[in-house]
């Protein structure tokens, strides 16, 4: 439990860490600092896809978290000041084949998927998939709670003062320091860092790295309406199956990710760079599913880690052995949909000192 006056300092200006200051600040605390190492949503929460599932999640742990953020979402996109790219989707899964053959089922899919599909199968719909568009969701969620009090620092943390089992003060890279009462660790994958600071086991939170490109379609000649795609496509080259998501965006921009890989997570979160060949895979995908997308212009190409956890389970909650550290992390394909349900819990817990039920799956505890 915190004092109303004490200085709670969120690492990390990702998703978890801007939806639990604003969390926060409608709780009435406004002594709430964000310090983040490059800008607010630079990693994968600036770089995700925003596809947000009601019920894809009911199978594990995260069901109730899923399931409240869910809501969250559409809740956020009545009250927040700015537009957060927000819609219901209808969405497709279907396989591509560089060869039409047989009998095309894809019926169900909308005029602009008029390239090489089969098997198009009805896998959500607007009653239970959804978008955002998380960099703008971020921003938005930060520019509210700063109208509160809440500060953003560029910082990027390198350490921690520790007086007995709390943490005092963060140290900055330039050699400063900022006091705190209580802190939050949501620097995704690169929490592992921070836990380090408090003697834990660095290796309980790493990253997988994934790709993306932004399209901009000519939007006089097409009409790409609010369907998700899930793409599976098996090259004839190497028998592993392609995987890409293709997300159309209320903007008129076209979103594709996928081509995950190996690469090791940079130290530094600035020194993310993505595979220039990833990328061209994920677009030579995309343009065999439709002209449009074949004919667009590339806006952005991307990359982003996927943070995970040592048991692929989210650690959120209190750091054992210490009375007043938090980490938010570990939430893999997921960070954006369960983020606004993580940070009004993680706000919770910080507030009232006790731990909410929503994340009692979550207790950090299990792994250090
Ligand atoms: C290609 C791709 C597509 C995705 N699509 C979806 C999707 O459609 N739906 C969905 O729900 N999820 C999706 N995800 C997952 C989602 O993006 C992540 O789970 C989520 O963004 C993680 O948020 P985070 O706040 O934990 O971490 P991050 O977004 O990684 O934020 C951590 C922040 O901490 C900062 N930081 C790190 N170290 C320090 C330090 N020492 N000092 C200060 N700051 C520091 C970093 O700069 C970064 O801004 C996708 C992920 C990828 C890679």
């Amino acid at each position: 439990m915190v004092d109303k006056n004490g200085h709670i300092v969120i690492v990390g200006g990702g998703i978890i860490g801007c939806s639990t200051a604003y969390y926060l600040a409608k709780a009435g605390y406004s002594n709430v600092t964000v310090c983040e190492a490059v800008h607010i949503a630079h990693a994968a929460s600036g770089r995700a896809g925003g596809f947000l599932a009601r019920d894809w999640c009911d199978s594990s742990f995260t069901k109730d978290l899923a399931r409240r953020s869910f809501q969250l979402h559409q809740d956020l996109s009545n009250t927040l000041e700015k537009d957060i790219g927000y819609r219901r989707l209808e969405t497709l899964s279907m396989a591509v084949v560089d060869k039409k053959s047989g009998k095309n089922d894809c019926s169900k899919a909308p005029s602009w998927v008029d390239g090489n599909v089969q098997h198009c199968q009805k896998i959500g719909n607007t009653e239970s998939t959804a978008q955002v568009t998380p960099k703008l969701l971020c921003e938005a969620l930060i520019e509210e709670a700063k109208l509160s009090g809440v500060q953003v620092k560029t910082a990027e943390i390198v350490g921690m003062e520790i007086s007995g089992k709390d943490v005092t003060a963060l140290k900055v890279k330039d050699g400063s320091k900022i006091e705190c009462s209580v802190v939050l660790l949501s620097m995704g994958p690169w929490t592992g860092q921070g836990l380090a600071w408090m003697q834990k086991p660095n290796n309980l939170v790493s990253g997988d790295r994934a790709h993306s490109i932004l399209l901009q379609p000519d939007l006089s000649k097409s009409s790409i309406d609010n369907t998700a795609l899930f793409l599976h496509y098996k090259p004839n080259y190497s028998g592993k199956s392609l995987e890409p998501e293709v997300y159309p965006r209320p903007d008129g921009t076209v979103y594709v990710c996928g081509q995950g890989d190996s690469e090791p997570l940079p130290t530094n979160p600035s020194d993310v760079k993505p595979d220039p060949k990833s990328c061209k895979t994920l677009f030579n995908i995309a343009a065999k599913v439709s002209q449009h997308l074949s004919e667009a212009e590339l806006v952005a190409e991307s990359a982003c880690y996927l943070p995970c956890s040592k048991d692929n389970v989210p650690l959120i909650g209190k750091v054992p052995g210490y009375e007043n550290v938090y980490i938010g992390t570990g939430h893999y394909c997921w960070g954006i949909l369960q983020g606004p349900a993580t940070g009004e819990a993680l706000a919770d817990f910080i507030s009232s000192g006790k731990m909410p039920d929503i994340l009692k799956d979550f207790d950090p505890s299990r792994l250090m």
